[in-house]
This record gives structure tokens, C-alpha cells and sequence, in this order.
């Protein structure tokens, strides 16, 4: 096998700032806003020049976070309840060889300010931090295989969740005027109800935390009810 050195051409700035509660695919929350802030050597507008023609891109991506524990051959999918084994290229496990991702994500806009050089995204489902290594367009004609079937993962996961806040919560959600998505952002985040498969299994109210953006957030578990119990900055 031949070696190759890839550097990033840039970092995304994300809300999500761990790896729990992230979705497991883009465009599922819809509400996940990013920043990718390109590199210096990339740093000019040459590099982007008819990107804005594009509704969605393709960001290729270092699972920089877990890149270093290693992979095996098959993995649990979490969508077959962590009971089952798949190979691992039949799957788009985070631990695998290479540690490369591939997502397609909405692109917003171009941002040049202070002399950095952004793409506005959304839908995202990367943590903050992680390293782009490559950035295509998305290109509908080819790239969207309408007979296309997909097995074991054929399906958008479907959640039954529903999301529900205190008043305090809420209320305090509403004063947050800097992130007008905030509520839908947190409850399509839970409504793809994160808990690993073990912790589905479990019976009885159960109780979680996690970051989005400065905020860190708190909600309890009970059946496939949850509610937000509290929110504060970190
Ligand atoms: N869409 C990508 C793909 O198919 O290659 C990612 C799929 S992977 C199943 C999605 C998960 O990767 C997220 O739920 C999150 O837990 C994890 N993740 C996101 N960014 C990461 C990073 N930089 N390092 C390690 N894990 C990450």
C-alpha cells in the first residue's frame, strides 16, 4: 500500500463541541449551522470562484477526533441496535481505515471578513474542529441515484421522539437572540434521539447532558418522551 500526506485545506467551525448528540448523517437537523474557516494557504477567493452556482457541497474530512483508536473489519451499526456486525466498508462507522468522512451539506453563503475567507453551511454533522481535506460540489445529475437502494440503512431513520421544555428553558431560549434557530435546533437534535443502542434498552426516566454552541444543555429520558430541564452557558 502506498503512503500518502494530506494537509487540511481548512477547520469547520461547529456547534456541536462533542461527539455525543451529533447526528448521524447531514441534513437530519437542518438547524446545524457551521462555519469552514479555510487554512491560510487556501485563504483566497481564487480557490471558491463559482462555489456560490451550488446549492450543497461535498466536504471530505478527517474523523480527527478518533482517527488515532484504530478500526476493526466489522463494526455495529447503530441503526441494527448494536446487535448485529457489518463489514466495515459496508457502513460509514467513524472507526475505519484512513479515518475519511464524506459529507453533503447545504451551502449558504461566502463570508470574507477580517481577511478570512468561510463557507456558511448547514445541516451539518461534524464536531467543531475536525479538519476538511477535500471540498467538491454536489451535482444532482450524477450524484442523486434516484433507483438507488441502500439495505440495512435504506430508510431516514425514523424517531418517534417527542421534545418538550420547562417554561423556564424555554423562556430562556427566547432571550437568546443571537441564535433565533435555537429551540428547533435542540429539539431536532434530541428527536434524533442520541442515546447509544445499550442505553435505549434501559427502562425508566434516565437523564443526559450536552453542548450546542456555549450552552450546555440538560434533558431527561422517559420512554420516548424528553424533556429539557435546563440550559446555561458554559
Ligand atoms: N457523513 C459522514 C460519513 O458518512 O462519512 C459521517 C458519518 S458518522 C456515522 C457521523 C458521526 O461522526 C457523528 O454522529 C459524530 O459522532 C462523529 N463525528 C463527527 N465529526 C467527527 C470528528 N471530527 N471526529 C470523530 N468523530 C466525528
Amino acid at each position: 500500500m502506498s503512503d500518502y500526506s494530506i494537509s487540511a485545506v481548512g477547520h469547520i467551525q461547529s456547534p456541536y463541541k462533542q461527539k455525543f448528540a451529533i447526528p448521524r448523517q447531514p441534513r437530519l437537523v437542518p438547524e446545524a449551522k457551521a462555519k469552514l474557516i479555510f487554512a491560510p494557504d487556501f485563504n483566497r477567493e481564487e480557490f471558491v470562484r463559482g462555489i456560490d452556482e451550488f446549492t450543497h457541497i461535498w466536504l471530505l474530512f478527517r474523523f480527527h477526533e478518533t482517527a488515532d483508536k484504530g478500526y476493526s473489519p466489522m463494526v455495529r451499526p447503530p441503526r441494527l441496535g448494536g446487535n448485529e456486525r457489518k463489514g466495515v466498508f459496508a457502513t460509514r462507522a467513524t472507526f475505519r481505515p484512513n479515518a475519511i468522512g464524506m459529507s453533503a451539506v447545504k451551502l449558504e453563503g461566502i463570508e470574507y471578513k477580517n481577511g478570512q475567507l468561510s463557507l456558511l453551511l448547514a445541516g451539518i454533522d461534524l464536531l467543531d474542529g475536525t479538519p476538511i481535506i477535500d471540498i467538491k460540489p454536489y451535482l444532482p445529475y450524477s450524484d442523486a441515484m434516484l433507483d438507488a437502494s441502500a439495505g440495512f440503512a435504506d430508510t431516514r431513520p425514523e424517531t418517534q421522539m417527542s421534545v418538550e421544555f420547562t417554561p423556564e428553558v424555554t423562556l430562556f431560549i427566547e432571550q437568546q437572540t443571537q441564535y433565533p434557530d435555537l429551540l428547533d435546533f435542540i429539539s431536532n437534535v434530541l428527536k434524533q434521539d442520541p442515546r447509544p443502542a445499550y442505553k435505549k434498552q434501559k427502562d425508566g426516566e434516565q437523564s443526559y447532558g450536552m453542548t450546542l454552541y456555549d450552552y450546555n444543555i440538560r434533558w431527561q429520558v422517559n420512554g420516548e418522551h424528553n424533556l429539557v430541564t435546563s440550559i446555561e452557558k458554559s
